[in-house]
């Protein structure tokens, strides 16, 4: 259902500011507890970033990339043509072509979110939404061809949910001259044309992930980051073997570097011209360096919500903020910035505020052992501590390491061959399982179950005594020795 063109009423249990992952969680269970909620977004599409700008659209450009390196290796596989010849080449990928499919699927999306928020007999108004204190919320909403209106309306709720979620960071042309002639994320997903050659700054998971699939759908790119490895915060397994591995398929690393002045024009060729003397030619210049929250004319001054240096909204663990009635969650509180992060924070606020006896008052989100992917090529994933953290908390003498490298069967009979690297480690003489990093073909779908385990407190004998599936990649994981 399109959002309803005026608040129908003044007075709601619960306003929910924003209409991504957070907000669906909170609102959407809200509204099946039977509660008056409105939702309010601005950009003028429900669903928030995972699915217009960030998981979505980008776990599709890594299926496309993925395809790509299965197409490279289909002769070796046995395709060829109907007369037994190989095929030389791989397919050229149609940039603008799939670009276009894979914006008609998010819109086809976009309506089924707002037939989930009908359903479940939730208002949306799309507009801007902006706390004015004492529990009020003044609400601008936009006209149908997408300008905002001039008149606010004031709407009440006896709770006020922020999740407005973050932007990407680009740095200014005060700090880097020239640095606005690049993208960010956002930018990204628009481009019409796939980049001959691409620069990315930045080390996290949307570097490592955008310049992976670039890199992988044949675009000669660079990823330019200031110390000598990405992914730093990952276990080293992790950032190590990717890190080489990405190199040998082609990934120009520049390490130890930072763009010092960006010239050219938008949209044309680009020079970077870098602090260790080079310059690098581009089409595409990406800023990946992180994000921030959205707060700005949000009214949390007005309102006196508290933030912390970085600008996310400080809560407790039940996402409260100091203003009683006034919670927020997901990206805008800053931590563990992933959707089903956000969706599980937003469920259990619901059913704390208004579920069955069992939850109320009680239910909140636990931030421990949640689980990450990252869709590098090949994808990671990883779950508990890092092996230094593990030695940092318990002391070396505590810690057992449990390793394994081996190139897993799909590409043992290929000629070019992708490495898989897993790592348990374990704590204590029961070895009890408190970190599990794997990177390798499958890595993502592989980690949710044993993020189950890791959860449930699992040691190594309780892997051990799990007969193992073969051949499959996880099964290391049950025989390590
Ligand atoms: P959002 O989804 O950002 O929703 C906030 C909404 O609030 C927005 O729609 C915004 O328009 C609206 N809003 C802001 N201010 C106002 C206002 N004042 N009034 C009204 N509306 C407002 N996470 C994963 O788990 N897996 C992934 O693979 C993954 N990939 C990603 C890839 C990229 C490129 C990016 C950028 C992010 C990715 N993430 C991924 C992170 C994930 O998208 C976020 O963690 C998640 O979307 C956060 O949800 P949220 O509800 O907090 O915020
Ligand atoms: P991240 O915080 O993951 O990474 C940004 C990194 O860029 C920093 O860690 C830093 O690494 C580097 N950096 C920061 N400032 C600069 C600078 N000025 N110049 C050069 N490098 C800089 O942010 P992302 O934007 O990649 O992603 C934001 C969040 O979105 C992620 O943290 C994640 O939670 C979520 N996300 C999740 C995904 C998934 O689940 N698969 C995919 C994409 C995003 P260093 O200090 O090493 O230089």
């Amino acid at each position: 259902m399109p959002p309803v063109p005026k608040p129908t009423s003044d007075k709601w249990d619960l306003i929910v500011i924003g209409g991504g992952s957070g907000a669906m969680g909170v609102g959407r269970r809200a509204g099946q507890y039977g509660k008056k909620v409105v939702i309010i977004e601005e950009s003028g599409r429900l669903g928030g970033t995972c699915v217009n700008v960030g998981c979505v659209p980008k776990k599709l450009m890594w299926h496309a990339a993925d395809m790509r390196e299965a197409l490279a290796s289909s002769p070796e596989y046995g395709f060829g043509t109907a007369d037994g010849k190989p095929v030389n080449g791989v397919p050229e990928f149609q940039w603008k072509y799939f670009t276009e499919k894979r914006e008609a699927y998010i819109r086809r999306l976009n309506g089924i979110y707002d037939r989930n928020v009908a359903n479940d007999k939730v208002e949306y108004l799309s507009g801007h939404a902006e706390l004015i204190g004492n529990g009020q919320v003044k609400v601008t909403l936009r006209n149908e061809d997408g300008s905002f209106q001039d008149e606010g309306h004031v709407i009440s709720g006896d709770q006020i949910c922020i999740a407005t979620g973050g932007r990407p960071t680009q740095p200014s042309d005060n700090d880097i001259p020239g640095a606005s002639l690049g993208i960010d994320s956002d930018g990204w997903f628009d481009l019409r044309e796939q980049p001959k050659r691409a620069a990315v700054v930045g080390a996290g998971y949307i570097a490592v992930e955008l310049a992976g699939v670039m890199n992988t759908l044949g675009t000669e790119t660079h990823l330019i980051i200031r110390h000598d490895k990405f992914l730093r915060n990952f276990d080293p397994i992790i950032s190590d073997t990717l890190q080489d591995y990405m190199g040998k398929t082609g990934l120009n690393v520049h390490q130890k570097t930072n763009v010092k002045r960006v010239t050219g024009e938008k949209g044309g060729p680009l020079t970077l011209h870098l602090d260790t003397g080079k310059t690098l030619e581009v089409d595409v210049l990406l800023w990946a360096i992180g994000r921030r929250p959205n707060t700005d004319n949000l009214g949390l001054e007005k309102a006196g919500v508290k933030t912390d240096k970085k600008g996310d909204i400080i809560v407790n663990e039940f996402q409260e903020t100091n203003v009683k009635g006034v919670t927020a969650l997901g990206d805008v509180a800053g931590r563990a910035l992933l959707t089903p992060v956000a969706i599980a924070a937003g469920r259990r606020l619901s059913n704390r505020l208004y579920g069955p006896d069992h939850l109320r008052g009680k239910d909140h989100l636990n931030y421990d052992n949640i689980p990450t992917v990252v869709f590098s090529h090949p994808t990671s994933g990883t779950v508990g501590l890092t092996e230094p953290e593990a030695r940092e908390k318990y002391g070396d003498d505590k810690i057992k390491i449990y390793k394994s490298n081996f190139v897993t069967l799909y590409y043992g009979m290929l000629e070019h061959k992708q490495p898989s690297a897993y790592k348990l480690v374990c704590v204590g003489p029961e070895e009890k399982v408190v970190g599990v990093h794997i990177v390798g073909l499958g890595s993502d779908e592989i980690m949710q179950g044993f993020a189950v385990a890791v959860k449930m407190g699992a040691t190594k004998k309780d892997l051990d005594d799990t007969v193992a599936i073969h051949p499959t990649s996880a099964e290391e994981l049950v025989t390590m020795k």
